[in-house]
């Protein structure tokens, strides 16, 4: 097992868009969108949003074929497919809500391949209307990070991840995110660990802007081919880094090395001289 779990950022990292956005302005409610933002939370905006489009007849199956429409970068695709051979385990730390984040992995055929989703839960309810929740309740109390959104501190999350990770053998993370909320889980990982900013993006510039307060080495990508190229890359290294401390923990412990007698009349093969 690679020992190693890699987790993703869904809006503007797995996706190249923000699926709220994108779901607000391909059926026509950006207007609207933009006038209620300045007067709530965005969670509650979202939900709000849902109600809005339906009192418009706007219909679930709508609002799914409206996500299958988003653009996923092919190698963002070979990306996770490779990770997951490779033995990592994925998750997804997302802002967005299950029912956006579910519909476009089926339709790439991509559930499988994440253990975890951690995202806002949302539900269709009786009348057929999209209801979206937030992940943490902060009307009945607050999660208390000020780098965060009141519905969601990813921090917290991936304290929750880091501490299930460690009941086992130890484990090497790797964080992919864009946005302002990718910031305060970044802080989390621990030396050893690294995060995968996206480059002249919210994450990268607070990062930037201070790269002490981060404990995990810092790799930069822009597109999804450097996605693929850079995540591939770190999760060899790890490995790289893993094997050779287990050879270094086998080297200094109790078991002798024996000397094998290399028999040479065997080792090489006989080059034979090609005839002209
Ligand atoms: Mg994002
Ligand atoms: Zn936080």
């Amino acid at each position: 097992m690679a020992g190693i779990v890699v987790i993703f950022d869904f809006d503007k990292t797995i996706i190249d868009c923000d699926s709220d956005n994108w779901v607000v302005d391909e059926l026509g409610f950006t207007q609207l969108f933009n006038q209620l933002l300045p007067t709530m939370p965005w969670n509650s905006l979202m939900d709000r949003m849902m109600s809005e489009l339906h009192s418009q007849g706007i219909t679930i199956k709508q609002i799914e074929e409206c996500l299958k429409r988003i653009p996923l970068h092919p190698r963002i695709i070979t990306a996770i497919k490779s990770a997951h051979v490779l033995g990592c385990d994925l998750r997804i730390l997302s802002d967005a809500n299950r029912f956006f984040i579910e519909t476009i992995l089926k339709h790439h055929g991509l559930m499988d391949y994440f253990s975890e989703i951690n995202t806002n839960p949302s539900f269709v309810d009786e009348e057929g209307r999209l209801r979206i929740r937030p992940y943490h309740d902060f009307t009945s109390s607050s999660h208390g990070c000020n780098l965060c959104p009141p519905n969601m501190c990813k921090g917290l999350v991936i304290e929750r991840i880091q501490a299930s990770a460690f009941t086992g053998s130890k484990k090497r993370f790797i964080y992919l995110g864009d946005g302002k909320g990718d910031y305060c889980p970044s802080l989390k990982l621990n030396e050893g660990d690294k995060v995968m900013p996206r480059k002249n993006f919210p994450v990268w510039e607070l990062i930037c802007g201070n790269p002490s307060l981060i404990k995990a080495e810092i790799h930069e990508w822009s597109d999804g081919v450097e996605l693929e190229r850079t995540l591939l890359h770190l999760i060899n290294m790890i490995h790289i880094e893993n094997n050779s401390s287990n050879l270094v923990q086998l080297l200094s412990g109790d078991c002798k090395f024996e000397t094998i007698p290399i028999s040479t009349h065997e080792t090489f093969p006989k080059v034979l001289p090609v005839p002209h």
